[in-house]
């Protein structure tokens, strides 16, 4: 099926569609139709092509913006793993003071470590096991609430007791004894 276009055109236009058909042996109407055909279809392509462009636009800016977030999720991680590694050195160097002699059993005069004292409370002579609370308490003073130093002391022998067990654990040693 065809129709019929009528189209008011420039001369020098007209002319050069002669020449053009006459130069591939084509009628007025096939010049025509074969150059609509083709200038239709290149537009068509140019809209394809910006829309390739737009969307490849649109990848690399989402690339761009995924690497970046992965780089911040790197430095996240390095930043907890320098955190960790500082917590493991102080934990170890918590552990190795709580492991020092501190002071003598007041009943068999057995050496007690600050972890025995902090941690267990008790003498480590199994044949002793006395309460060393008593060692804590300093002399009374005025003004020194005994019982906020007792909590505290308390607070620091919970961390001293982290301190060793993380310390052993990552040594492979068995957990530390408890009372
Ligand atoms: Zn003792």
């Amino acid at each position: 099926m065809s129709a019929v276009v009528y189209a008011r055109v420039p001369d020098s236009l007209k002319q050069a569609l002669h020449a053009h058909a006459s130069e591939r042996a084509l009628t007025l109407t096939g010049a025509v139709v074969d150059l609509l055909e083709r200038g239709l279809e290149a537009i068509a392509n140019q809209q394809s092509l910006a829309e390739l462009e737009r969307k490849r636009a649109a990848c690399t800016s989402e690339r761009a913006q995924t690497r970046a977030r992965l780089r911040e999720s790197e430095l996240r991680v390095q930043a907890a793993r320098e955190r960790e590694q500082t917590t493991a050195h102080t934990y170890t160097a918590l552990a190795e003071r709580a492991r020092q002699r501190l002071a003598s059993c007041p009943q068999c005069r057995q050496p007690v470590r600050a972890s025995d004292l902090l941690v267990n409370g008790r003498c480590p002579n199994p044949s002793c096991r006395r309460a060393l609370s008593s060692l804590l308490l300093p002399a009374p003073r005025a003004g020194f609430d005994a019982s906020e130093y007792l909590a505290l002391l308390g607070a620091l022998g919970v961390f001293v007791g982290l301190a060793q067990a993380a310390t052993a654990e990552r040594q492979g040693e068995p957990s530390l004894e408890r009372a």
